[in-house]
């Protein structure tokens, strides 16, 4: 862990093992903070503030970079480890660190773009002024989906915005942000501004969340857990910001251009084994084109290659992260097919001595849905697809919000008025017409209903690590 500018131990010496998806077998070991570490780590933040959120602008964008630039040098290595961790393949974790670099360098320039305001009064010698401020120590809490991209997100937000930040990573891939944190801690910033403490949510995570010196807890993770710790932070009234789960309907019209659809259907159903908040998680398809789209989206899915994340260059897809997911599919895939799905492909382990161990589940479509299924209702966050007929545009509104969810919607249409119907009626805070790609650094990543609260990315996302300020002055 790295605490107040030192790499430590856990002060009572205890270890867990973190486990490779792709054999089940023990690869590494982290430490598991005590109260007195976690205690240790958020005070060292709150002294560093005091430094931290006077430095210039200058040498925020300058540290940033640098750091940047140490995630990218050793974007293959650390992508390694997370692949093994995780189980993408490797492309896609070396992609992952990349991503998590160019998060950094924006922030370091966004922080220039916040502007503050002179407000006009209506008497004279008057002035109201708006300015923003950095919050303070940061806690960030996040999830073994994309363990360095999503916590880049907070790193480079708080530390761009003035805050210190105290890192709590998933205790299923911890390896990876750690790795990244040493990029970011080698780049120079002063001793307490950027700290990393692992071990188990329930633990670790409630010290820290509850530490009274922490201002502001950026969390992501699933919408239970969300919950349970804006209830922790009531009492003080601290700064929350929750990205959550979700469960992304998929839209697409008989209009559409068909190939685009089938390929952002392949692309956002299984990348990363659906693993991902705004993967699909299920597909609501117009009458008219039902059949042909199911037909090709199965040819197309049972095209993926599954294989070693780390040694075949080829493989599209790896293992599921962890025991607790796959089982989740198992469970979520059985219930359906107990009130009446039919499996097109998949639904099973993959053939063959290396898939016998490990977290291996086929790419799966499956029809004969209805919205009883817990796969229609609930997070699946697997690669079992379920695929819908609908037949009027209200239809697909009240089916697509039909849930407690509101993180992304996918919408394929080439009429504008649909476009401009769906884009307004969808209850959900991202919505991708004609694309499957709605995280954008640049841009906010907001969930609505039980899918968040507040938002990382962009400009919007860097204001929730600042506080708001109205300076009245008269000049009489
Ligand atoms: P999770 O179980 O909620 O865990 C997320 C993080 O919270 C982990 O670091 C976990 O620690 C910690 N944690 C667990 N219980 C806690 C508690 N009581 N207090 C404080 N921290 C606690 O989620 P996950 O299974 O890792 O991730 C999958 C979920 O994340 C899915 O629902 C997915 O949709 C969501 N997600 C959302 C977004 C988004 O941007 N909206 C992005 C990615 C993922 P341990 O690992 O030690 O349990």
């Amino acid at each position: 862990m790295f605490i107040d500018g030192e790499w430590v131990e856990s002060s009572d010496g205890k270890y867990q093992y973190v486990i490779n998806p792709a054999t089940e077998e023990p690869f590494a070991q982290f430490p598991l903070a005590t109260e007195k570490d976690v205690d240790k780590a958020v005070r060292a933040a709150y002294r560093a503030f005091r430094e931290w959120s006077k430095t210039s602008l200058e040498e925020r964008r300058k540290l940033l970079r640098s750091a940047a630039d140490n995630v990218e040098k050793r974007a293959n290595e650390i992508a390694r480890l997370l692949t093994r961790e995780q189980g993408k393949p490797l492309k896609q974790a070396e992609d992952e660190l990349r991503n998590a670099a160019y998060v950094l360098r924006f922030f370091a320039e966004e922080i220039f773009r916040v502007y503050g305001e002179i407000i006009p009064l209506p008497v004279k010698n008057y002035e109201s002024r708006v300015i923003w401020q950095p919050i303070g120590v940061v806690a960030a809490i996040t999830p073994w989906n994309y363990p360095v991209q999503l916590l880049s997100w907070k790193v480079g937000a708080s530390l761009a915005a003035g805050c210190t930040i105290v890192a709590k990573p998933p205790s299923y891939t911890p390896i990876s942000p750690i790795k990244f944190i040493e990029c970011v801690a080698e780049a120079g910033f002063p001793k307490g501004a950027v700290n990393i403490v692992t071990g188990s949510g329930k633990t670790v995570g409630e010290t820290l969340v509850t530490h009274p010196l922490v201002r502001k807890v950026s969390f992501t993770g699933s919408t239970d857990v969300g919950k349970r710790i804006m209830s922790l932070c009531a009492s003080g009234l601290k700064r929350i910001t929750l990205e959550l789960g979700g469960h992304t309907p998929m839209i697409v019209f008989a209009d559409c251009d068909l190939d685009k659809a089938v390929k952002g259907a392949v692309r956002r159903s299984y990348r990363n084994m659906g693993q991902i908040c705004n993967a699909i998680s299920r597909i609501y398809v117009e009458r008219p084109i039902f059949n042909e789209f199911v037909e090709r989206f199965v040819e197309e899915t049972k095209k993926l290659k599954i294989g070693d994340p780390l040694q075949d260059p080829n493989a599209d897809l790896g293992p599921m992260c962890n025991k607790e997911t796959f089982d989740k599919v198992i469970e979520h895939l059985e219930d359906a097919v107990k009130k009446g799905a039919k499996i097109l492909c998949g639904g099973k382990r993959p053939e063959g001595e290396r898939f016998k161990k490990g977290y291996w589940f086929e790419p799966t479509v499956i029809v004969n849905v209805n919205h009883d299924m817990l796969i229609m209702q609930e997070e699946t966050f697997g690669p079992v697809k379920p695929v819908m007929p609908f037949d009027t545009v209200e239809q697909a509104i009240d089916w697509a919000n039909s849930t407690r969810y509101g993180l992304a919607a996918y919408v394929y249409t080439n009429n504008y008025k649909t476009i401009n119907i769906m884009s307004t009626e969808l209850e959900a805070g991202n919505i991708g017409i004609n694309n499957v790609d709605v995280s954008t650094t640049e841009a906010p990543y907001p969930g609505w209903k039980e899918s968040g609260l507040g938002c990382d990315l962009g400009r919007e996302g860097l204001k929730h690590y600042l506080e708001i300020k109205h300076i009245k002055t008269f000049y009489g």
